[in-house]
């Protein structure tokens, strides 16, 4: 077994991919450290100025009544419900104003999947913020894209061209969960199965549309599925290239229909160091202090992680979970400085624009 790891952790320090089968060897029998150790050879390759990047953003929940009803989210509710809401395009105007008087580069707008919401209505909305700010519009997952082709009988490809010609910049990569069907099966029975997910990336990056890729892990699936998504968003990114970044977050089960236990510090460090070492072709690579924390996410710069994430002025999704780390950029900053980095606030397309002593 050692001998295999060592050759393992051999190919990996020579930058050669390894397979599937060698994924799954590593990620059950290498301890914590030897995981830090092959993620930093990576990571170092790939980021030698020891610079981590973050953006300043804001999520904005447009609505939180969703047909989906996934097993694992406690953010959805039922149309009709006595909390049910759709934010107005004020309330939405003036999210907008505020997160860029912080600096604010970003927003991350998804729902819900609301039977009521149809293209016209996100087509109007984006063009009307673009007509008011100047912002990156990182909105609308795979799944709220495929509802809208099929509610409006078109196809995904013209959905996603009518939406980026409204303002979409890139589309965020949620509701990935694990690309395995017989996870979805359990946690997302009605939402899009793994290959609607690719499809829409796919779509999305032949358009020119950039887009991240997730993947929530920690609930009902196998060693083995968790390799079988990691080498599913491979493949898409060596045939597009069109993902920026790649975010495991563990799930969350506070308030939940699915319930049961999170991932360990442990098990998230693993996961988060095997995907840098499987994701040969992924520039960046996300640690989730939504869903970790502040420490648990400065010690992933040492697993794998290259990327803060986002600001997140508001969160509301992890937070009806019962879980509600916060942080300012400045907690920020000096979180990556503590760790030895050097802080860089991001765009969308992880275009650095300011080092560390100009934005505070
Ligand atoms: S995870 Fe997304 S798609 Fe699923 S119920 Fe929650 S809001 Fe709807």
């Amino acid at each position: 077994m050692n001998r295999d790891l060592k050759k393992i952790t051999a190919k990996v320090s020579k930058g050669q991919r390894i397979s599937p089968e060698e994924g799954l060897l590593l990620f059950r029998h290498a301890d914590l450290l030897t995981f830090g150790e092959i993620a930093n050879v990576v990571r170092k390759k790939l980021h030698p100025k020891r610079i981590v990047t973050f953006v300043v953003d804001r999520n904005i929940n447009y609505t939180n009544v969703c047909v989906n009803k996934c097993t694992f989210c406690a953010f959805y509710r039922d149309l009709g419900s006595p909390d049910a809401y759709i934010l107005s395009k004020n309330e939405i105007f003036r999210k907008i104003e505020e997160t860029i008087a912080q600096g604010g580069t970003q927003i991350l707008m998804q729902g819900g999947v609301h039977p009521d919401l149809n293209l016209e209505y996100f087509e109007d909305l984006f063009s009307s913020i673009k007509s008011k700010f100047t912002i990156q519009i990182h909105s609308l997952s795979p799944a709220e894209i495929t509802y809208l082709a099929k509610q409006t009988g078109i196809s995904v490809i013209e959905t996603l061209k009518r939406l980026n010609c409204a303002g979409l910049d890139s589309i965020p990569g949620g509701g990935a969960e694990i690309l395995v069907d017989r996870v979805r099966k359990k946690v997302s029975p009605n939402k899009i199965r793994w290959r609607q997910w690719a499809e829409v990336m796919k779509a999305a990056h032949h358009l020119g549309i950039p887009s991240t890729a997730t993947m929530m892990f920690g609930s009902v699936e196998t060693d083995r599925e968790i390799i079988e998504h990691l080498v599913r968003v491979r493949a898409i990114q060596d045939e597009t290239g069109g993902f920026t970044a790649f975010i495991p977050w563990t799930y969350q089960p506070g308030n939940t229909k699915l319930g049961g236990t999170s991932a360990t510090a442990v098990e998230y460090l693993k996961v988060l160091a095997l995907s840098r070492v499987m994701l040969d072709n992924f520039d960046n690579i996300q640690a989730s202090w939504v869903t970790q924390g502040a420490k648990i996410a400065q010690v992933a710069l040492e697993f794998g992680a290259n990327d803060f994430g986002s600001t997140m002025i508001e969160e509301n999704v992890v937070a009806a979970a019962g879980v509600s780390f916060r942080m300012t950029k400045q907690e920020i900053v000096n979180i990556i400085k503590d760790a030895g980095y050097r802080a860089a606030q991001r765009d969308t397309r992880y275009k650095i624009l300011k080092l560390e002593k100009k934005i505070l």
